[in-house]
């Protein structure tokens, strides 16, 4: 679980990991063949699918105020 590479190019990837409400993203991107996309608990997920979580207004950081 360390570097991965790109599955299109084989170019070194660049991970860049992120805390929303609902766990943590990693974002993948190869600044090679411009490709994205964001692993889910280790899990390949679409760029769709956490901009969607992004914008749950029941996101469970918002109920940590009090
Ligand atoms: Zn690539």
């Amino acid at each position: 679980m360390s570097t991965s590479d790109c599955p299109g190019c084989a170019a070194p990837l660049v991970t860049i990991t992120i805390n929303v409400g609902a766990g943590e993203r990693t974002l993948c991107s190869c600044a090679k063949c411009d490709r994205r996309w964001w692993q889910v608990e280790g899990r390949l997920t679409t760029l769709d699918g956490v901009i969607h979580e992004l914008g749950q207004p029941e996101a469970p950081r918002l109920r940590y105020r009090r």
